[in-house]
């Protein structure tokens, strides 16, 4: 099968990615395929390609909308069939879309692993013909990853319904521990693991521990050249930066996910084009966004684990060329961290206690609400009921890490409109109420496939196109939707809560006391290592970051502030490699102590310097220390 002919087809790319036509290639034969790839390395191809090269449909999970949103847009702009079925849409919309493809031609099919395991959905999957499941962000199935997401355990109940149908799953992120868990959790059979180093040469991670930080900020605008993303954990930070900035001449704007969807793009888009230089954001921005040319990413508060900083510092240089990734920290993020992480789990009552009050305001009856989804504004509830926001909101997160709710993103739901009758009767309507009949031809004119789909429109292009104002555009399609003519789901904005099992009563929901006690814990452990990530003055960034990922044999960096530190101390990356050479095989064959060891190196240097070395290996665990002081190689074999 000519794999490269469908990417030049689609994609317009020449070649592969490295790996990536391994992964296809193993999809393709039919096997259970885990890939292993950072962000940015080209996941989505590689589900992407199987599922054109194949017959059938290539159904994807994923758990985050605005990037199923994205990627079913960016198919469709290419020709290509995809549907994705989403929180927000209704259930006639659901129906038509999972009937297209059962008996349509769609070729992907988006959603998220709540969904897969719903009544409805299983019992058209027997129906489908599908060719891959695709699950992105895998490590979402292990509890002991960052992100865990017990919807995604439910995805091997799906497999049984297809059970000649491969897995390929995906992650850019994945400690030893998940990637077994990743196999086992979806069931593989024996599996193919493909996975590319997670090693970024051309990132230069520099950390400081620095009072002034927006000084410093400004130090790094003025000092690199080129585009910057700024992260902070607060909103309203956001702007005060980026206003900040700009008063000291910096081209700068911010993101969060409280401006309105129309404002997010407008700023995404001025920062693509590069009319705005910097942008100051939550971590809201940058999923899904590919801009290879960013030349730092700066991080003014950390973040709460090294999985989530090592994501959100690879948007730099992506297209190979030098980059800066720079954390600042003083000793009150560290007690703002752990706060957090404290806040983050609530006492198991408090839980509680918010999931019954939001059973009652949601008016569901105990032992009903399966699947319902109910519009949630965190503020009024919170006042309403005199709850904290922040625990509130806190124990939703925990609630639905349970698996008992999920709480969709607010996203821009935009308008969506299908004719619920067919040519024929829509002329005869046309034909007896002419008062719509300028309208409907407009409709009629301006989309197409109105019949057999919810299609997305812009009531303002249609106002301005009908030359009326939107307002009465509005109207119009809400009152043919009274009359039945077409169904019209105006644009909504809000975040939505859907319970995923029926409502329980308090003391029936079962939040264990271990399973609690056991994800604060592995959420310490990342917080740890997130704090030592920053403190350590020792160890190259680099190989902090990739032994975190269980990744060995890596070579220091060079170029992190550790790094750097040690080239100040007059060692050269020469004399550097000579040294590590000379020091392995003596350690290798003979058990020394430290002592023993710088007598026995043969080799011209400053003992200082070679004190150094011995000191940056033992730090950096290439070389270990047993109890009696007796000096081992650590590292397997150096790979070049
Ligand atoms: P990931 O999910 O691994 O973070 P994406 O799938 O979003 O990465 O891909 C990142 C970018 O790389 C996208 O813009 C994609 O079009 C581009 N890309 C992927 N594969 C190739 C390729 N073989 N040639 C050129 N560009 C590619
Ligand atoms: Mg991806």
């Amino acid at each position: 099968m000519d794999l490269h002919a469908v990417l030049l087809k689609y994609w317009g790319f020449s070649s592969f990615r490295p790996l990536q036509e391994d992964i296809i290639r193993s999809a393709v034969e039919g096997n259970d395929t885990l890939a292993l790839l950072p962000t940015g390395g080209g996941k989505s191809l590689c589900y992407q390609v199987p599922g054109m090269a194949m017959d059938g449909l290539c159904i994807v999970i994923s758990p985050l909308i605005a990037l199923m949103k994205d990627q079913v847009e960016a198919l469709k702009n290419k020709g290509i069939k995809a549907v994705g079925i989403y929180h927000g849409l209704s259930k006639a919309e659901i129906d038509k879309a999972v009937d297209n493809c059962v008996y349509g031609d769609v070729k992907f099919l988006y959603m998220s692993p709540e969904r897969l395991s719903t009544d409805m959905i299983r019992s058209r999957l027997v129906k489908m013909k599908v060719n891959l499941l695709a699950v992105d962000e895998a490590h979402c199935i292990s509890q002991w990853g960052y992100d865990f997401r017990p919807p995604y355990l439910r995805i091997a109940e799906a497999r049984e319904l297809i059970p000649n149908t491969p897995v390929l799953a995906l992650t850019a992120t994945a400690t030893r521990q998940v990637v077994q868990d990743i196999q086992d959790k979806l069931g593989f059979s024996d599996a193919k693991v493909f996975q590319k180093s997670f090693e970024r040469k051309n990132l230069a991670y520099v950390v400081f521990r620095e009072e002034d930080k927006l000084q410093r900020l400004l130090r790094v605008c003025n000092n690199v050249k080129g585009t910057g993303v700024v992260y902070v954990r607060n909103r309203k930070r956001t702007r005060e930066i980026a206003e900040w900035l700009s008063q000291r001449g910096i081209s700068a704007d911010y993101y969060h996910a409280g401006l309105d969807s129309k404002e997010r793009d407008n700023r995404q888009e001025a920062w693509m084009k590069e009319r705005t230089r910097v942008i100051v954001s939550t971590n809201a921005f940058g999923m899904g966004i590919d801009k290879p040319n960013v030349r730092f990413v700066v991080h003014m508060d950390l973040p709460d684990s090294p999985e989530a900083y090592f994501q959100e510092a690879g948007r730099g240089g992506r297209d190979g060329n030098k980059a800066y990734a720079i954390m600042l920290f003083n000793q009150s993020d560290i007690i703002d961290l752990k706060t957090f992480h404290e806040r983050s789990f609530p006492p198991l009552k408090e839980i509680k206690k918010v999931y019954n009050t939001l059973g009652n305001y949601f008016q569901l009856a105990i032992g009903s609400g399966k699947d319902q989804s109910m519009p949630f504004d965190l503020v009024s509830f919170s006042k309403q009921y005199n709850i904290d926001p922040f625990l509130v909101f806190n124990a939703l997160g925990f609630l639905e890490k349970e698996g008992y709710l999920a709480v969709s993103e607010a996203l821009a739901n935009p308008s969506r409109m299908m004719f619920l009758v067919d040519n024929e009767e829509l002329y005869r309507f046309q034909v007896a109420n002419p008062v719509f009949d300028p309208f409907i031809k407009l409709l009629l004119r301006s989309y197409s496939g109105l019949f057999s789909e919810y299609t997305k429109i812009k009531e303002d292009d249609i106002a301005k196109r009908a030359g009326i104002p939107v307002d009465k555009v509005k109207k119009l399609l809400q009152d043919l939707h009274q009359m039945n003519i077409l169904h019209y789901k105006a644009q909504n904005e809000t975040p939505m809560v859907t319970f995923l099992e029926e409502r329980l009563s308090a003391s029936d929901i079962i939040i264990s006391k271990e399973t609690y006690k056991e994800r604060k814990n592995f959420a310490r452990r990342r917080l740890d290592a997130m704090v030592n990530y920053v403190e350590s003055t020792t160890k190259c960034r680099s190989l902090f970051l990739l032994a975190y990922f269980g990744e060995t044999g890596a070579q220091r960096c060079g170029q992190c502030d550790v790094c750097l530190e040690m080239n100040k101390a007059g060692v050269s990356s020469y004399e550097y490699r000579q040294l590590t050479e000379a020091i392995r095989p003596l350690v290798q064959q003979e058990k020394l102590r430290l002592p023993d060891l710088l007598e026995k190196l043969d080799i011209t240097m400053d003992n200082e310097k070679i004190l150094h070395v011995v000191r940056y290996l033992i730090d950096n665990e290439i070389i270990g220390q047993d109890e009696n002081q007796v000096l081992y190689w650590k590292q397997p074999e150096q790979k070049k």
